[in-house]
């Protein structure tokens, strides 16, 4: 499994204004662009593309914290779910919640999306 690139992660302008490169800090003296979100629309796409550059440079801190919220132990202890509480007796006593509308499955699949081995 490879590594995302160091936060954080910053925003800088083309030099038209048309273009925002999600990037780092200058490597090797160079800005080396992460994405690029096209910007310089009116009204709702405008609003979008600016709340989707706010998501895009969270995406480490986010990716970070649903980790730790996570933890090493399973949702299900002693045979409840802890997050969303169901009861999974006498099937299950330690696990993870299979339920797809529980948040720690929900955050274990975005984990698993955000860490995937490309092919
Ligand atoms: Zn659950």
């Amino acid at each position: 499994m490879g590594k995302h690139t160091p936060d954080p992660w910053i925003e800088i302008y083309d030099d038209d204004y048309s273009c925002v490169n999600i990037t780092t800090e200058y490597r090797d003296g160079s800005i080396i662009p992460i994405c690029r979100v096209d910007v310089g629309f009116v009204g709702e796409i405008e609003d979008e593309q600016r709340e989707n550059i706010k998501l895009i440079k969270a995406a480490p801190d986010l990716l970070a914290a649903l980790k730790d919220l996570l933890g090493d132990r399973h949702s299900v202890q002693g045979g409840i779910c802890q997050v969303c509480g169901r009861d999974y007796l006498p099937e299950m006593i330690d696990g993870d919640c299979p339920s797809e509308d529980c948040p720690s499955f929900i955050a274990r699949a975005a984990i698993a999306l955000a860490e995937a081995v490309q092919s």
